[in-house]
């Protein structure tokens, strides 16, 4: 049977309970535990596949397709959890699975209510996420205490300890602890009454994690445990750290894996960290330094590309390597050309998006690394226009995407419709030539590998599996001209329909894909497509110092 944690937040928002969620999760997966670790988000909106990068940040996409909060991403990163549609919900989709079951007819002519429908649908998602072999299942609530929205998450998480005994449930509240500059003091009342606000609606916290830039000394414990009801070793200082990977041994340095396991008697192990420490020493001592540029639309909110920042970060410390982001604009480049911008990059990234804004400067600053032979790494739209620039320039084509042109003469990218047909038992495809229609292809596909080519040389497979979130594929019609013309077609679907990766013959670093291999990086285990960017963009540096 397995237990549960409970993670609420207080005080003010973006304090870092997904991080807090992923360090515990990895603090509890070396103790050798089995953990998931699931986001339950207040808002409306049945998933973020929907709401704006801008406002938002960036959708995680899982391997059985599901669009999901970002957090997820940061519990893949922390733990070996493969996330899945179990792992998020929000409250639109418990709120459509009740009106659903109502519509049925499946409450039988009963008023159907806040408490207990949609507090029981809660606590049945809360199940969804435990497997026979799960250990431990860590919740995170998104919001702050005190918000409307979140209301009905706490009152199903209060009554989710009654039923499934004391014993197997703990709650640990995420406050902040502010240093007053002018008093010269931490002051502690803000989560005084934070947790009272807790308290009131009957969820009493057993541990406090309290952010603060500096140690909280023991007679500042002692008054947040009397003032809140917690043990004083149960008040932890979640200091402020250089690194987010470097939360896990934070935490242990405060005996957090101790604490909560007297609490959920777990069995007492010895945690080992070392895969950490290791981590956290490279990124502190780097040996290297090179400079990507990010040629974006969504560059205002760095939260839009969370898991692109964190793989470029990895592939760093896959080369014992500082990575230094700038980031471009590409409507810039529109306006006042693009080698000003990229003239001092070692490398240049185009990552996915959505719509025309800022095409033509992304697709310029492509032609710029085509042409100077800068290590060039394009991520889905990424990859889409570097196959709309080598057209236009290589094959003098007026070539386009269809959804930035349903009229172009030449649709390099296409619409195409895919359906399974089960008498063959085979896909089919059929090409659309409107921008109606065409359903997202999301979540985890294989793709095989060319030998002899960089994908291979840096995979060392010839069978992988990526995660796609795109409507537009690449137009096989065009396949033979592009390859004739120095195209290398290094990543093919199984039935060799859909193009998953492309590289280029006479260049140093030149790869796009179709997947978002971002999701899959770990700071543990970086991207291979990732380190071997990297490595190439250091040695291009190299390159210009002989
Ligand atoms: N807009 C493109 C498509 O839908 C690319 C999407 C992406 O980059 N994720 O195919």
């Amino acid at each position: 049977m397995s237990k549960y944690i409970f993670i609420t937040g207080g005080v003010v928002s973006a304090l870092g309970k997904g991080i807090a969620a992923s360090a515990i999760g990895a603090l509890l997966e070396a103790k050798g535990l089995k953990v998931s670790i699931q986001k339950l988000d207040p808002y409306i909106n049945i998933d973020p596949g929907t709401l704006s990068p801008f406002e938002h940040g960036e959708v995680y996409v899982t391997d059985d397709g599901c669009e999901t909060d970002l957090d997820l991403g940061h519990y893949e990163r922390f733990t070996n959890l493969r996330t899945t549609v179990f792992n998020n919900y929000t409250t639109g989709k418990i709120y459509h699975n009740v009106v659903t079951k109502e519509r049925r007819g499946d409450y039988l002519g009963n008023t159907v209510q806040v408490v207990p429908h949609i507090t029981d649908e809660i606590k049945q998602a809360i199940r969804s996420a435990v497997e026979p072999d799960t250990d431990v299942l860590i919740v995170e609530i998104g919001g702050t205490v005190g918000d409307i929205e979140s209301l009905p998450f706490l009152e199903a998480i209060r009554q989710f300890r009654y039923d499934v005994g004391r014993e197997n449930v703990i709650y640990i509240h995420l406050t902040l602890v502010p240093y007053i500059k002018t008093a010269g003091e931490l002051k502690t009342k803000p989560t005084q009454h934070s947790v009272k606000d807790l308290r009131e609606i009957g969820i009493q916290p057993d541990i406090l994690l309290c952010r603060s830039e500096m140690p909280l000394p023991l007679d500042m414990k002692r008054k947040i445990a009397i003032h809140c009801n917690t043990d004083i070793d149960a008040v932890i200082t979640a200091l402020d750290v250089e690194t987010v990977y470097e939360v896990p041994l934070q935490y242990k340095s405060e005996n957090l894996d101790k604490v909560i396991e007297k609490k959920l008697s777990l069995p007492p192990v010895e945690v080992d960290l070392s895969i950490w420490e290791d981590v956290v020493r490279r990124i502190k001592n780097p040996t290297k330094e090179t400079k990507i540029a990010i040629v974006g639309k969504y560059i205002g909110l760095k939260d839009a590309y969370k898991s692109l920042t964190e793989a470029l970060a990895h592939g760093g410390i896959a080369n014992d390597t500082r990575v230094i982001l700038k980031w471009v604009d590409s409507e810039e480049i529109e306006q006042k050309g693009v080698d000003r911008f990229l003239r001092d990059v070692d490398g240049i990234l185009v990552p996915g998006g959505f719509g025309s804004r800022g095409i033509e400067g992304k697709i310029e600053a492509i032609r710029y690394a085509r042409e100077k032979k800068v290590p060039f790494f394009g991520i889905c739209l990424g990859m889409q226009c570097a196959v709309i620039e080598f057209s236009r320039n290589v094959c003098n084509l007026l070539a386009n995407s269809l959804e930035f042109d349903p009229n172009t003469p030449h649709p390099v990218i296409y619409l195409m419709e895919r359906w399974f047909n089960q008498r063959t038992g085979e896909m089919e495809y059929r090409s659309l030539d409107s921008q109606k229609g065409g359903t997202m292809r999301l979540g985890a596909y294989t793709c095989l590998i060319k030998p002899n080519t960089k994908a291979f040389e840096a995979y060392g497979v010839a069978k992988i599996s990526e995660r796609h979130r795109h409507r537009y594929e690449f137009n096989n019609f065009y396949r033979d001209l592009l390859t004739q013309k120095g195209m290398i077609v290094s990543g093919i679907s199984p039935d060799n329909q859909l193009v998953e990766i492309i590289e280029l013959s006479n260049h140093p670093w030149f790869l796009g894909c179709q997947f978002h291999p971002e999701f899959k990086s770990k700071p543990t285990s970086p991207h291979p497509l990732f380190k071997s960017f990297i490595e190439a963009s250091l040695k291009a540096q190299q390159a210009l110092f002989i």
